[in-house]
């Protein structure tokens, strides 16, 4: 009877697979997708940070009265402190995105616990700040996540719209943003490129400068992400 066992365990993969991709799922720790708001806020954050790139988007978002959230590797934190330490600096939130930024469901507990807490001391050791917000690479969960962000006062947070702007034109990314906008949204953009020395963040910078004027006129108010209260 080989066909139980392999239903159980078909059934068992697929609900790791979901509790691992799918946004909503909370079962390996709570993740947050939208803000704590039914008003017109909405949230822009950038991963995969500090890049060549990073000053572009603070000159940018400098220029339009927007605070934002950056979700920093922290190899990229390591390579440049000082573009992390503009971040905060410059009034916007950071959070942690790993450290070399693997895809977590593959890797093994003791090295999901190494990549987060390291790049809390390379934040740390950079700027003097804990932060208390993490959002896993690729938005994809491990089970050890639910024992390793409380363990660093960490809280998980995904997003309500991803911008898809690794591979498209700025009008299609902002289409996309602002159609998909509503109050409490958490939208996902990137200011690098994994943990690449060097990256082109042109398009998304277009984008930016498009999404927020159109999503002012419609009443939205630009915000950063909350501190979320670990342990939740
Ligand atoms: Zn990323």
């Amino acid at each position: 009877m080989l066909w139980v066992p392999l239903s159980i365990t078909a059934a068992a993969l697929a609900s790791a697979a979901h509790a691992s991709a799918w946004p909503t799922s909370q079962r390996w720790g709570p993740s947050y997708r939208r803000l704590p708001t039914d008003a017109a806020d909405i949230a822009l954050t950038f991963d995969d940070g500090p890049s060549n790139e990073t000053m572009r988007f603070l000159d940018v978002l400098d220029a339009l009265s927007v605070p934002a959230t950056f979700f920093v590797c922290g190899q990229n934190v390591e390579r440049q402190p000082r573009t992390a330490r503009a971040i905060l600096e410059a009034g916007h939130a950071l959070g942690n995105h790993t450290f070399s930024h693997p895809c977590l469901p593959l890797c093994p507990f003791v090295r999901v616990q190494r990549e987060i807490a390291r790049t809390q001391d390379a934040i740390a050791e950079a700027t003097g700040c804990q932060v208390a917000i993490f959002r896993p690479p690729y938005g994809l969960r491990s089970p050890a996540l639910r024992d390793v962000l409380p363990d660093l006062g960490l809280v998980g947070v995904h997003w309500s719209v991803i911008g898809m702007d690794w591979k498209w034109s700025a009008d299609r990314i902002a289409t996309r943003v602002e159609s998909r906008a509503d109050p409490g949204a958490i939208v996902c953009l990137h200011d690098g490129q994994s943990t690449r020395v060097r990256t082109d963040r042109t398009q998304t910078i277009q984008a930016v400068r498009r999404i927020v004027p159109n999503l002012r006129n419609r009443g939205f108010r630009f915000v950063r992400l909350p501190a979320w209260q670990a342990g939740l």
